[in-house]
């Protein structure tokens, strides 16, 4: 066997899908639209400084393990277990804390705030424990052939995790805490999904069971980019040719399946088989023109928050910060409800702050820092306009600057903004959207776009917008799941 396969899009999911195709005797090759490969996991280089310029650590790290041993391949690159986890700073307040894997040291951490701290949240985490332990394999790690399909295996989850279908992350905190900065921090979850802990079910305080007790979070040795350069040099003794700067924008059909794909010059890439990495909504919509992703149809499903990113580098270390942090307000409910229509003023924006030179010196001059902050904003359907950026960018690092008692104006070397409209453009991300569709009950699983296309039979896709969902681990299942689908591999009912 020797069938090309033609994978459209160099993100993780498109890269760990090349190669497992490849590993299975496919001929596999590659198209990407932007200069290099990665797609939201990519790298930037400027002034002597390298950024990651999305993700900044991973959970769930056997599913790359899973991975290399599916390749038969030594990990090309080292992630190391992050403890502590992050720290979170209030305004109101002016409190910081520090979150570590270690419960006592946690508690300790909340001792004046949350009485009974620990076996507050021992409760939270043996409830989230048990659902990630009941759903993980079977629910999340599967391809569904029909409704029945899907209903029959939600039917096999014990019945007592029901109630967390319909309660909403802020309010099972509720049931658990009365400190509010504790219910915030442990909210933040929500927004790793890119959507809000008022509107993001009950059942996703499993990520707290993930940070806190059971594989936590990584970071890799060198920089998140790592992982993609460890990939490509995998593709590179497996013969797979990349093609950068190359955007499919149309498409021909023969006898019911896909006959080629067109690229912006007219150039046209034949293959037996097409892997989609692209936004499995977004291509739908962009390049097959279906009715069923139409615009209208599109603006009406759930997206994730966009992001606003900043890219400095500064000269001097700054004591203030950690390797992760957050920045909070004291409006933290007004805010979340707010801000994805674009009803709150972003003049006090709440952040993440990354010094990635903190555990990786070499990503900066000897002496500075190299800082990637985001801020998470409304999509391009309620805040299309971004002129306003630079006043955004500035109400930050001055905020910054204050909170961490170190003058970032003054000692700015460098300084890259990417809004909404530059991600919306860069990897062809839905109206700037930065995970991709939300993970609202009608969104995941069956009802979430398939990694099989629903004309063409010889069209698959992968990647976050696609089964099972967004992040870095999603996106290495989602290869698996769409390999089990070209090989036959799947389940069915
Ligand atoms: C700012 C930010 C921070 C994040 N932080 C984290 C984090 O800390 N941890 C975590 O786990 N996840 C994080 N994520 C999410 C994570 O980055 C994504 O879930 C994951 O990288 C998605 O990978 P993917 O393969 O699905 O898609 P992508 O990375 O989007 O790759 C798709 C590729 O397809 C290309 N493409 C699109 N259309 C076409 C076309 N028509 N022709 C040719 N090529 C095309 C794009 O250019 C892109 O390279 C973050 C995301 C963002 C934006």
């Amino acid at each position: 066997m020797n069938r090309k396969i033609l994978v459209v899009g160099t993100g993780l999911a498109g890269l760990t899908a090349a190669l497992r195709l490849s590993k299975l005797g496919y001929q596999v090759e590659m198209v990407e639209k932007h200069h290099q490969a990665g797609g939201r996991l990519n790298q930037l280089k400027k002034d002597g400084f390298t950024w990651d310029v999305g993700p900044s650590f991973f959970s769930m790290s056997y599913e790359f393990d899973e991975f290399f041993r599916f390749m038969e391949m030594d990990p090309p690159f080292e992630f190391i277990r992050l403890d502590p986890l992050y720290t979170v700073h209030f305004s109101g307040s002016g409190n910081k804390y520090t979150i570590y894997r270690d419960l006592d040291r946690l508690a300790e951490e909340f001792r004046q705030i949350e009485p009974g701290f620990r076996a507050k949240m021992e409760r939270l985490l043996g409830s989230a424990g048990k659902f990630f332990h009941d759903t993980d394999d079977l629910v999340i790690k599967k391809n569904y052939n029909s409704m029945l399909h899907w209903l029959f295996t939600l039917a096999r989850v014990p019945w007592g995790h029901a109630p967390k279908l319909f309660r909403s992350v802020m309010k099972e905190l509720d049931r658990h805490f009365t400190s509010d900065e504790v219910k915030q921090i442990f909210s933040l979850v929500a927004f790793f999904l890119g959507a809000t802990p008022y509107d993001t079910p009950a059942l996703y305080t499993l990520l707290t069971y993930t940070e806190l007790v059971h594989d936590g979070y990584h970071n890799v040795r060198g920089g998140m980019y790592r992982i993609v350069e460890g990939l490509l040099s995998e593709m590179e003794k497996r013969g797979i040719q990349v093609h950068y700067d190359t955007e499919i924008v149309d498409f021909r059909e023969h006898g019911g399946r896909l006959f080629s794909l067109t690229d912006q010059n007219g150039k046209s890439w034949e293959a037996d088989m097409f892997v989609i990495n692209s936004d499995a909504a977004g291509f739908r919509h962009e390049v097959f023109k279906r009715e069923r992703f139409s615009e209208e149809k599109l603006d009406r499903m759930k997206w994730t928050l966009a992001p606003f990113t900043m890219y400095l580098g500064v000269k001097g270390k700054i004591g203030g910060l950690e390797h992760h942090n957050y920045f909070l307000g004291d409006n933290f409910e007004e805010y979340a409800g707010k801000i994805f229509k674009n009803s709150i003023s972003l003049e006090k924006p709440y952040y993440y702050v990354n010094v990635n030179s903190k555990f990786n010196p070499e990503m900066a001059p000897e002496g500075h820092e190299n800082l990637f902050i985001l801020c998470p904003v409304p999509d391009l359907r309620f805040k299309p306009d971004w002129s306003d950026r630079d006043k955004l960018a500035d109400d930050i690092i001055a905020d910054l600057s204050e909170r961490s008692g170190f003058d970032i104006k003054s000692n700015l070397v460098t300084k890259t903004i990417f809004d909404p409209v530059d991600w919306g453009k860069m990897f062809n991300l839905y109206k700037g959207s930065g995970l991709g569709l939300a993970h609202d009950l009608n969104q995941i699983g069956y009802f979430r776009p398939k990694n099989i296309d629903e004309k063409f039979g010889n069209v698959f896709y992968t990647g976050a917008s696609t089964i099972p969902g967004t992040g870095l681990p999603m996106a290495v299942i989602s290869s698996k799941l769409v390999t089990d689908r070209i090989t036959g591999a799947h389940d069915s009912v």
